[in-house]
């Protein structure tokens, strides 16, 4: 196998970035571990327990519960699956905005859930006078978004944790990506700002852990217990992931980069990836293109096709929101010397693909 992994000097829409030094070195050490069987494989499991206590204190809660799933994917299939076992009634549903990710798709279809899809408003946020008026007695979960895929927008959490409350739904926060850089804003987002029941927070993303390490925090042991089985052939009793054999290394990266980085190194790079999200988004609004104010370090620009297509032959990995645009999520790999090489190319390609389309319309 010679094949060598890309580089990411090009790559502007991952929500995945390089790990950091200390999260690579942590992840090799501990590749031949499995947190799923921690009678067999104990340090990695006490790794795990450092892993949600740091997650708890980034995400506003004291005594956290919890586990490093694969993903914000298994995190938000996980929540989703709290609250249907706690729903009394047969068929629960659960409400969230039009922003949230498609992975609530995945687990309505795998849990037998309705999602109860609400509007968002002008700002990309969740309508509440919509979720007030979707919310009833079936309402097992309402989510709520900080940080959307799409647009980073977040959501108004302590006000859908009123409405989660008054049918007594559980409150779930999706800060799978955003997690890692609400902690430098004025967004009130966490445990510690609303009544939030469950969360997804992931360090592989902008937590700079290696892939695969996601998080998915619950207020109390006993909403996690919800998910848990009988283990027989192990040493351990029961399990509350959904997967059973585990990466080792996601787990040991995520704990080497939360105690490297948390909170001035992520600080800092929020503050480098926000300057930068800010400047792209000047640089291509003086442009004339039109662009969605970057809340959080995501930037998304309406650009003809034609020039999204040149910047994609170029090597740019770039992709497009539901609406067409072009989305750059400045991640810590995206530096301000790679954006401005890009924009360099979007002048350059602008001018050559305008000479083309005015040629084939001659
Ligand atoms: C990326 C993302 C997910 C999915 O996480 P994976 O780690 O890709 O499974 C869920 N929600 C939000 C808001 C995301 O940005």
């Amino acid at each position: 196998m010679r094949a060598e992994p890309q580089s990411f000097d090009r790559v502007l829409s991952s929500m995945c970035t390089e790990p950091h030094p200390a999260a690579r070195e942590a992840a090799e050490r501990f590749l031949a571990t499995n947190p799923g069987d921690p009678g067999t494989y104990p340090t990695v499991a006490d790794l795990e327990d450092d892993a949600v206590s740091l997650l708890g204190e980034i995400a506003g809660l004291d005594e956290p519960a919890g586990y490093v799933a694969s993903g914000g994917t298994e995190a938000n299939v996980q929540a989703v699956r709290i609250a249907r076992e706690r729903a009394e009634n047969g068929r629960p549903t659960v409400v969230l905005p039009e922003s949230a990710h498609f992975s609530f798709q995945k687990a309505a279809d795998l849990l037998d859930v309705e999602l109860r899809v609400v509007p968002t408003t002008d700002d990309g946020r969740a309508d509440l006078e919509a979720v007030r008026a979707c919310v009833n007695e079936d309402t097992a979960a309402v989510v709520g978004v900080a940080g959307s895929t799409e647009y980073g927008r977040v959501d108004p959490i302590p006000e859908l944790g009123e409405i989660a409350d008054s049918v007594d739904a559980l409150l779930h926060v999706d800060a799978a990506w955003g997690g890692f850089v609400l902690p430098f804003t004025d967004y009130e987002w966490h445990f510690g700002h609303a009544p939030v029941d469950t969360m997804a927070i992931d360090p592989h993303k902008m937590g700079q852990a290696a892939v695969p390490a996601g998080g998915l925090l619950a207020r109390s042991s006993d909403l996690l217990d919800e998910l848990a089985v009988e283990t027989p052939y192990l040493e351990s009793t029961s399990q509350a992931t959904l997967t059973g054999t585990r990466s080792g290394a996601g787990v040991a990266s995520a704990v080497a980069a939360i105690e490297e980085l948390w909170p001035d190194g992520y600080r800092d790079q929020y503050v480098r990836s926000q300057n930068n999200a800010k400047w792209l988004a000047s640089k291509l609004e003086s442009r004339g293109y039109d662009v969605v104010e970057p809340a959080l370090p995501l930037v998304a620009a309406s650009v003809p096709t034609p020039l999204f297509e040149a910047l994609r032959d170029e090597g740019w990995r770039l992709s497009r929101t539901g609406d067409g645009e072009l989305r750059v999520v400045c991640m810590p790999h995206v530096t301000r010397d790679g954006l401005e090489s890009f924009v360099a190319d979007v002048d350059r390609l602008e001018t050559r693909v305008g000479l083309e389309v005015a040629g084939a319309s001659e």
